[in-house]
């Protein structure tokens, strides 16, 4: 949704449309008020970028609200220098509720969606044409603008299903979160390495709230989840029903980085849920925060400064645990597709990069 809004679309969007949006910060209400009854406030000057998460329990939909906020500056903020916004003057970025990573992928190469976070893995494949993006769904516009965090991948099993190993998981009921989820793409790798095909389990393909609400009632036997730690959600999980994560065999995690060098060694700490009392062995992969090559440089630019502008790191590491982990200094790690070329001009005036060239590889 690139386009300037007029007054009429933005009162559209205030009143019906605004779905699972998330203006963090930001009282839309007030904001119509005051954009449409202001003289001064020109409705032309808005502009509306959205950035596509996953499901609105799951980390990346409060880290996305947690961008929107200190990449927008509307009319009417209060100035930068006053301990306001510094975000893009008229800009408001709302973070989107979604399937996830591969529907993200899809939707930002197709130009329908101004930008959105997803899973390293996901966005190779997106952009490589591999897998579910083979031959004419490959995505060959996506553009990174910078790496955010790194995410963990978690399989939690309710204790009284006594599942201690993936090959433990056969025969029982277990969500690898909905299609079109960075997670299920994962999940399902993890599985067939493990030796169990769909038909050797119970799949559901819930969300990570919904996946969390049938654990609770005893629906389910496990989850899958590739997300920050800690995730609320699971947090929330673990405070009312015993609960495991499952280790990943090392073995696995080296046949998986010989596939895919961006995934990481990760370590679930011990304490990070109720229950979880030793430190478990997983793997990871970074989040990025894409875009389409067809955006302009100058708003791609404009994006990273205000993110990475010291009065945002505050807000980031005060907003979510997820959002400590995120910095200019990390922000080239893990990336497997292109940056955009505003951002790679970007990195270059930070000097995290030599030449404007955009150098991850392609
Ligand atoms: N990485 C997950 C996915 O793409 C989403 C994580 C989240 O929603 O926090 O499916």
């Amino acid at each position: 949704m690139r386009g300037r809004f007029t007054r009429h679309g933005l009162r559209r969007i205030a009143g019906r449309r605004i779905g699972k949006l998330a203006i963090c910060g930001l009282s839309l209400a007030g904001l119509a008020v005051a954009t449409l009854a202001g003289g001064a406030l020109s409705a032309q000057d808005l502009r509306f970028f959205r950035i596509g998460t996953g499901s609105t329990a799951g980390v990346n939909f409060s880290i996305g609200g947690l961008i929107s906020s200190v990449v927008s500056n509307p009319p009417g903020s209060r100035p930068c220098e006053r301990g306001g916004s510094c975000g893009i003057p008229g800009l408001i970025a709302v973070a989107q509720a979604t399937q996830g990573s591969a529907d993200n992928a899809r939707e930002v190469g197709l130009g329908r969606l101004d930008s959105a976070i997803i899973q390293a893995d996901v966005a190779a494949q997106a952009y490589g044409g591999k897998g579910a993006f083979a031959g004419a769904n490959r995505q060959a516009e996506l553009r990174a603008l910078t790496s955010l965090y790194p995410e963990t991948l978690q399989i939690v099993v309710r204790r009284d299903a006594k599942v201690k190993t993936l090959a433990g998981l056969k025969g029982k009921r277990v969500s690898i979160d909905t299609a079109g989820s960075g997670t299920q793409a994962l999940a399902r790798n993890v599985l067939a390495r493990a030796g169990l095909r769909p038909a050797d389990f119970k799949p559901s393909m819930v969300d990570l709230g919904t996946g969390v609400d049938m654990m609770r009632n005893g629906q389910l036997d496990a989850l899958f989840y590739v997300g920050g730690v800690p995730a609320p959600a699971i947090a929330q999980l673990a405070d009312m029903v015993p609960i495991d994560l499952l280790p990943l065999p090392p073995a696995a995690l080296a046949a998986f980085r010989k596939e895919e060098p961006a995934y990481l060694a990760m370590t679930v700490l011990a304490g990070s849920y109720a229950g979880v009392t030793t430190d478990i062995a997983s793997m990871g992969i970074y989040s990025l925060w894409v875009t389409n090559s067809k955006l302009s440089d100058d708003m791609a630019y404009a994006l990273l400064k205000a993110l990475w502008h010291k009065s945002a790191q505050p807000m980031l590491a005060n907003g979510h645990p997820a959002g400590r982990q995120m910095a200019l200094a990390s922000a080239l790690n893990g990336l497997t597709i292109p940056l955009h070329a505003g951002a790679a001009r970007f990195y270059t005036d930070m000097k995290l990069l030599k030449t404007a060239t955009p150098t991850a590889k392609p």
